[in-house]
């Protein structure tokens, strides 16, 4: 209820949802005036870059399929130098945040618009925000010129996102909606977007493990990943957030895995704190939404602990102390027991508590 005084700020851009919407790129890249753009992806992504290159025809100025995670700043460096050396107008971003990232950070860089095709379900695209690597340091920013222009869902190219990474992204972007729930500054348009994104996701999740290939599934969660990236674009994130990106960047543990195994046990600790979102989250999640988390994230075979995606035990200590290295805002105060009993937890892969 709208019980509470807010403030909502709306973000900018244009989103086509839809299957093979993909065919609408020619006449967007028209629609921005633009000439030569660059494609970006991964390495791994590559082939479909050069699909779209084709798709785009003359307008298309090249490819670098150089994008890897953390958004390194020698990665972007090289990227600005290709759109130089080019005389690139515009960038075209295929791929998850990875690949996002990129896109933006030239945007930053250059003023020059960016229209992102996403295939995972982060929601970078949705965001004005941008985290860059740099010497093992990781920075983030946030600038309305980081926000892409366009966003093109093709449904159509998340079939072949793989059932684990499909899971894992999934729940990632559910956490975005998640903390939207009990932001300090919350408000109710975002709240209905942050419960429809978590009902999509979480009915859809479980069907992609079985058929990846279910069209509605994926069209569902989709739309659910554009809904919770929407939120974490529109207010601030809390403790989970500050969990994954600490315990993350320091013993680099891949992105959606650390979200999934993290977000059980981060809501579970801001249960007491959060009666009204917790109500909110009961009424898509069930009785017990932290628990409700922690079983989805078994059903779609994620992995069972930040101990088995590479963080070793002894790290508990040290992640612990850098999760009250720089003071945030989060609705339970963070305690120095609780907070290593937690995080001690997830390293397990033992059900929130
Ligand atoms: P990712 O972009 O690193 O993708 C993981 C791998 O999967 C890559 O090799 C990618 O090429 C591949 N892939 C992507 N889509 C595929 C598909 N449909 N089929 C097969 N393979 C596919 O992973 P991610 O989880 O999407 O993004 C994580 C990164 O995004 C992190 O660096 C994170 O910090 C950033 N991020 C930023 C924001 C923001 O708002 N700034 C939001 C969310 C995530």
């Amino acid at each position: 209820s709208p019980g509470q005084s807010f403030t909502y700020t709306a973000n900018p851009g244009r989103v086509i949802f839809g299957h093979g919407t993909i065919a609408q790129l020619p006449d967007e890249i028209e629609r921005l005036g633009l000439k030569r753009v660059l494609v970006l992806s991964t390495p791994f992504q590559r082939s479909e870059a050069e699909k779209l290159a084709q798709h785009i025809g003359e307008k298309a100025a090249g490819i670098f399929a150089g994008a890897v995670m953390h958004t390194p700043v020698n990665v972007t460096q090289d990227a600005v130098a290709v759109v130089n050396a080019l005389g690139a107008d515009g960038v075209v971003a295929i791929g998850g945040g990875s690949t996002t990232g990129l896109g933006k950070a030239i945007a930053v860089r250059t003023g020059l618009p960016q229209i992102v095709v996403p295939t995972t379900y982060a929601g970078s695209e949705m965001t004005p925000i941008l985290g860059e690597t740099s010497d093992g340091t990781k920075t983030t920013r946030s600038d309305p010129a980081i926000l892409p222009e366009v966003v093109i869902y093709d449904v159509d190219l998340t079939l072949g996102l793989p059932p684990m990474l499909s899971g894992t992204s999934g729940i990632n972007a559910i956490a975005h909606a998640a903390e939207a729930l009990y932001a300090w500054d919350r408000n109710p348009v975002i709240s209905l977007m942050a419960l429809e994104g978590i009902s999509a996701l979480s009915g859809a999740l479980p069907t992609i493990n079985h058929n990846p290939s279910d069209r509605d599934a994926r069209a569902a969660a989709l739309y659910g990943a554009w809904l919770c990236g929407i939120c974490l674009g529109a207010v601030g994130m809390a403790l989970h957030h500050k969990l994954c990106h600490v315990i993350g960047g320091t013993f680099d543990l891949p992105h959606a895995e650390t979200h999934t195994i993290i977000l059980p046990h981060a809501l579970a600790y801001n249960a007491p704190a959060i009666p009204e979102a917790w109500q909110q989250l009961q009424s898509v999640l069930g009785d017990d939404p932290a628990l409700a988390l922690h079983q989805l994230a078994l059903k779609v075979g994620a992995p069972h602990g930040l101990g088995a995606i590479g963080m070793p035990e002894e790290g508990i200590d040290e992640a612990t102390g850098r999760a009250f290295a720089n003071p945030y805002w989060n609705p339970r105060p963070l305690e120095e027991n609780p907070i290593r009993q937690l995080i001690a937890r997830a390293w397990q892969g033992a059900p929130p508590a």
